[in-house]
């Protein structure tokens, strides 16, 4: 089955085309700047990257974009849109209601957009990119696969604040968690890689991107993760702060008379490794230079990422009463052998020792432990968009 996966950002969209049978992709690409004047970036397997300006006042014309692209008689992959059987797309919030992958009717769409408050920047435009599918190519199944649902496993104890009971029954305020779709591909793959037994299984991944993440999965469930109500909550991340006292909001909103958007907006775009680094950059590779040429604050970013991280695993630790597996992914998990040395010297209590040579590898599956360490740490790539594919084509499979 082909199945087209399509991930909408407000003014962006990213796309592939996957041939289930295979998992290979044929091809992938990208639409900018929608709703400013527009861009569409097309790439089949194999083939000439292309790239075409063009007027994509709405997602509807991006996805337009995209299908004559694929449907091209010159570079297309398709000889018709008939081949595509199925959409996946990427959702950001299915709320406490949408708890796993589903196909898309009325009423998913309704929660969809129940939830826009919660995902302000991302729920309004994966709704979008939904309807734009559904009016360009009628009659095929949409399948919703949202960031939060694997999270859903987690016990009260882990996902709720301690704050009035009132809030959360009136607005749900709680911990959802995020980079759910890659947790679960990652710790499935963990467990399948390593030979751990799906059943009884400590694993903890950490998804280090721009945006970084990491869960507890007992079980193959996840008992817990550091996002929160939004994509905010827990580590260093390039441009958001991750935890920090709530107090700090009101001391900075006064004493610098902004408001509470403002302060937010400091938060998820001003803060992160790009503040501890003095506005140097959030691209790893750029602080690792740095931080080799000498610049300090380049320096303490780095150790900062690297050592919320660590203090993450070990509270896991202690959430699962145990590990058997560390893995690490995402662009920094995957790539950055500086960031995973630091924060595995942190760990030596738990038995863990490192291969300093093959922690030099980078952007494939690996043991990053040595033979004798007692537990395991491996990098393992995500594949978000095979991970939407497989739940799109499953439970289309099992509605026909
Ligand atoms: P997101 O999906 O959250 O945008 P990614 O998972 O793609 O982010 O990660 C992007 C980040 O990965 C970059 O900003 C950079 O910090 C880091 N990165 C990518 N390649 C390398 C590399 N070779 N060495 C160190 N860091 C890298």
């Amino acid at each position: 089955m082909k199945v087209l996966v399509v991930n909408c950002g407000s003014s962006s969209l990213k796309y592939q085309v996957i041939n289930s049978e295979t998992e290979e992709v044929e091809a992938k690409g990208l639409c900018e700047r929608i709703g400013i004047d527009g861009r569409l970036v097309y790439q089949p397997t194999g083939g000439e990257k292309e790239t075409t300006e063009a007027p994509m006042p709405t997602h509807n014309e991006a996805i337009q974009m995209v299908l004559d692209a694929l449907v091209n008689p010159k570079t297309g992959i398709l000889k018709s849109l008939d081949e595509i059987e199925a959409i996946g797309h990427r959702v950001l919030h299915g709320g406490a209601k949408l708890t796993a992958s589903c196909i898309i009717d009325d009423s998913v769409k309704a929660v969809i957009r129940e939830c826009f408050d919660l995902g302000p920047l991302h729920n309004p435009a994966n709704l979008m990119g939904i309807e734009a599918c559904q009016k360009l190519m009628p009659g095929k199944p949409n399948v919703a696969v949202f960031d939060t649902s694997f999270h859903q496993t987690m016990p009260p104890k882990a996902y709720r604040y301690a704050i009035p009971t009132k809030y959360y029954d009136k607005y749900a305020i709680r911990k959802y968690g995020f980079h759910g779709t890659s947790h679960k591909f990652v710790s499935k793959e963990t467990i399948k890689y390593l030979g751990l037994d799906p059943d009884n299984s400590k694993v903890i991944v950490a998804h280090l991107g721009n945006g970084a993440s990491i869960s507890a999965v007992l079980n193959g469930k996840c008992a817990d993760t550091s996002m929160g109500l939004t994509p905010l909550e827990g580590l260093i991340m390039g441009t958001r702060s991750g935890d920090l006292d709530p107090a700090v909001l009101e001391y900075l909103c006064n004493h610098e008379k902004i408001d509470i958007t403002e302060m937010l907006r400091i938060l998820n775009k001003e803060s992160g490794v790009f503040a501890l680094s003095d506005n140097l950059g959030s691209d790893f590779r750029d602080l690792e230079d740095a931080m080799n040429e000498g610049n300090e604050a380049a320096g303490l970013a780095i150790d900062a990422f690297a050592y919320r991280v660590a203090k993450y695993i070990g509270s896991y630790v202690a959430a699962m009463n145990g590990v058997d597996a560390i893995t690490f992914t995402g662009g920094i998990g995957e790539n950055a052998g500086l960031v995973r040395g630091k924060v595995l010297s942190y760990l030596g209590y738990l038995g863990i020792q490192i291969d300093e040579e093959a922690n030099k590898k980078r952007g494939e599956t690996f043991v990053l432990s040595s033979a004798d360490s007692k537990v395991k740490v491996i990098v393992l790539p995500t594949n978000e968009e095979l991970a939407i594919c497989r739940d799109t084509v499953e439970l289309v499979t099992a509605a026909k």
